[in-house]
């Protein structure tokens, strides 16, 4: 299949509240070129470099997000256009994105990593650092940041059963925290779980972005 007829397969699946992040990394642009002309608006990168680069020579319209672990030194390259950074994952991190934004007088969106995964080589904060994070005072202080949902990886498994509970936890976690009342700068309306291998497990988790690569672009030859 095409690459627009595999976007148009899965977008057909996500429902009316979940949003597609066509997931390019390693992807030459004219691959992105065809998603694009199939209609794709947003898509998603784990390299700051090639991030920008893509960004650099596709259409405007793109909404570009950053998908993967951020270095906090690169933070000023994508801060001038990027539309929603994923795996925020400390408030050093946080603090820096704010300076960058504040620099470009752009607000940045951001989503918490929460680390749901059994592995423990994967990013992110446990539940009671976000906890702690959301209803602290320091993340009030940051005007040019905006929290608007959480992030999650589950397990690389093929025990769906594991994979749903990592999803399910994550999800009733952020409806517990939105039926509190939440800091200004806090909405936590987005919930990115789900890629190519568990998304339609993510999907019945609540999921309102997903994040898709090979099963649109096919495999890629490296990570
Ligand atoms: C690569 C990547 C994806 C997409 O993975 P696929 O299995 O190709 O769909 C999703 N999320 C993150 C954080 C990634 O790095």
């Amino acid at each position: 299949m095409s690459i627009a007829e595999n976007i148009a397969s899965i977008k057909s699946e996500l429902g009316e509240y979940c949003k597609l992040v066509a997931v390019s990394k390693t992807k030459p642009i004219k691959d992105l070129q065809e998603a694009y002309d199939a209609g794709q608006r947003i898509f998603g990168e784990n390299k700051v470099q090639e991030l920008a680069e893509k960004h650099e020579v596709l259409p405007k319209d793109i909404q570009w997000h950053m998908i993967g672990h951020l270095q906090r030194n690169k933070v000023k390259y994508i801060a001038p256009f990027v539309s929603l950074i994923h795996a925020v994952d400390s408030l050093r991190l946080i603090k820096e994105i704010n300076k960058q934004a504040a620099k470009h007088d752009r607000v940045i969106d951001c989503l918490l990593q929460v680390h749901i995964a059994e592995e423990d080589t994967k990013f992110g904060f446990d539940y009671e650092e976000v906890q702690n994070l959301i209803f602290g005072d320091e993340l009030s202080t940051f005007n040019n940041i905006r929290i608007t949902g959480l992030m999650g990886m589950a397990t690389n498994t093929s025990n769906e059963e594991q994979v749903h509970k990592e999803f399910a936890t994550l999800s009733d976690f952020v409806e517990d925290l939105k039926s509190k009342s939440l800091p200004q700068n806090i909405n936590l309306k987005e919930l990115s779980i789900g890629m190519s291998g568990d998304y339609k497990i993510a999907l019945q988790n609540n999921s309102t972005l997903v994040r898709i690569g090979s099963s649109i672009f096919g495999a890629r030859n490296y990570q």
